[in-house]
């Protein structure tokens, strides 16, 4: 009976993921992704104790009712945050569970320490992590910080063995300098990089959950750990070859901290636009290629972007596309998200590969809160944190539009000198009310 469960259980789980890897079918792999732990929830509380299944139950609903309130107060522009939380709890559930079985033994093997060691790690880490990505935390010393990294580890590597003689307070001890590793190790990276540590932390996330798996022997565990562990490092690999980045040197390069490359420029050095000026050059277009980023998320401009696009193809007749950066916004698919919300079809929405041969046919870029993706420095400035990421090449395009609220740099902290070219037109504002003027325009405006 149990291994038909399991076998039900696992199958949700893979068909589940199957489904995650198109925008049009993501909705359908959650729901199975949810039936999947329901039923590992019900069958688990089953085949615990009775004496135990009120403290299941308990956990259950404090669990389900803080995720549920969580992602209600989540916008989608912090998604990225929730996601390093989540990681995080994944990796903190494993940690205590190495804890208890080391505690509970006469003598922990050498399993459980390393669960200890890369689950608190991985809690620990993926706050640094949610500290970061939501601003609460900016480094400038990145130095000592590394050189405390170095010493937590030494000592974690002594208090292993010491934690390996089975005594509670060596235990516990070991579990806080693991945890202050991880603290340290993540916060000096920054920047360009993060989208890479997050990444990998959520593949770490999944294999501390194997590795319980295989300490308290639950095969469920185990496929589950596997299958979250493989996606996150098989995504750890996609993005840095992305972002052009090597694996060691995401994690080791000092040059990863957050730098604010100070502008000399001011508003007198660009050309102003207003979205009257954006409607009439778009509607006069053949081709329009769309480019959002961080921006649009945060503005929420998803749904007056698909009203424009669909503005234009309908009434204007133009080719419209959207030109996605694999890490525009604050995650991975974070774009991609947003636009398959509001309705825009798959069908217009390319990746870099495909869209950066189209950008010398199109006439008009029209970039909505990106910066760092289409920042041409990418390509010239060695020192900068995005040197060799490839990014969209929209200085091809006849003209650009770029809207964003002010000269400031993107995520990387590097100027943009595709600001003060002649063929750009900067439209300064909030994303969704210039594009929600635009589409005023477009709507009032005869053919
Ligand atoms: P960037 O962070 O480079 O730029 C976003 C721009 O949006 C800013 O320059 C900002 O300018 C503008 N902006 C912010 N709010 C608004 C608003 N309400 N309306 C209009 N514009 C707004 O974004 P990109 O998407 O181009 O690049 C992503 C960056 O984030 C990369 O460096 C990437 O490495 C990094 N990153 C990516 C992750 C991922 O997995 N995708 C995760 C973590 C980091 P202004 O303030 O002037 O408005």
């Amino acid at each position: 009976m149990i291994s038909i469960t399991n076998i039900l259980i696992y199958s949700l789980f893979i068909l589940s993921i199957s489904k995650m890897s198109a925008t049009r079918t993501a909705y359908k792999g959650n729901i199975l992704a949810i039936i999947g732990m329901s039923v590992a929830l019900i069958f688990g509380l089953i085949s615990i104790k009775p004496e135990y299944q009120i403290y299941a139950i308990t956990t259950i609903l404090f669990g389900g009712i803080t995720g549920i309130i969580g992602s209600q107060k989540t916008s989608i522009s912090q998604l990225p945050q929730m996601v390093a939380l989540l990681n995080g709890f994944g990796g903190l559930a494993s940690g205590l569970i190495g804890i208890s079985e080391s505690i509970n033994l006469t003598q922990p093997n050498f399993l459980q320490i390393f669960i200890i060691f890369t689950g608190c790690l991985t809690f620990s880490g993926s706050i640094a992590g949610f500290f970061k990505l939501s601003g609460l935390i900016k480094i400038s010393d990145t130095e000592t910080l590394h050189s405390t990294s170095i010493i937590l580890l030494i000592l974690s590597i002594i208090g292993s063995f010491y934690a390996y003689n089975g005594e509670i307070e060596y235990i516990i001890s070991f579990a806080l300098l693991s945890s202050l590793l991880g603290f340290c190790f993540i916060l000096p990276i920054g920047g360009a990089d993060m989208p890479i540590i997050i990444s990998i932390l959520n593949g770490l996330s999944g294999w501390c959950t194997t590795l319980v798996g295989f300490s308290i022997e639950n095969s469920l565990l185990i496929i589950i750990g596997t299958l979250i562990g493989t996606s996150g490092s098989i995504l750890t690999y996609i993005m840095t070859k992305a972002m052009n980045r090597h694996l060691l040197k995401v994690i080791f390069a000092p040059l990863n901290q957050h730098k604010e490359d100070t502008s000399q420029h001011t508003e007198q050095d660009i050309h102003k636009g207003t979205p009257q000026d954006a409607a009439f050059l778009m509607e006069n277009a053949h081709k329009v290629i769309i480019v959002p980023g961080f921006g649009m998320a945060a503005s929420g401009a998803q749904h007056e972007l698909g009203n424009m696009a669909n503005l234009l193809i309908q009434k204007y007749k133009v080719d419209v596309k959207f030109g996605i950066h694999p890490v525009a916004g604050r995650m991975p698919g974070h774009m991609n998200v947003l636009l398959a919300e509001a309705d825009i079809p798959p069908e217009i929405i390319y990746g870099i590969n495909e869209i950066n041969p189209e950008f010398k046919t199109a006439d008009i870029v029209y970039i909505i809160g990106a910066n760092d993706t289409t920042n041409p420095l990418a390509k010239t400035k060695k020192d900068s944190t995005i040197y060799q990421m490839p990014i969209l090449e929209v200085e091809q395009a006849k003209r650009i539009l770029f809207v964003k609220r002010s000269l400031a740099p993107g995520y990387a902290g590097l100027d943009n000198p595709l600001f003060y070219e002649d063929k750009t037109l900067m439209l300064l504002g909030d994303g969704k009310e210039i594009t929600k003027e635009i589409v005023t325009n477009l709507e009032n405006d005869s053919k």
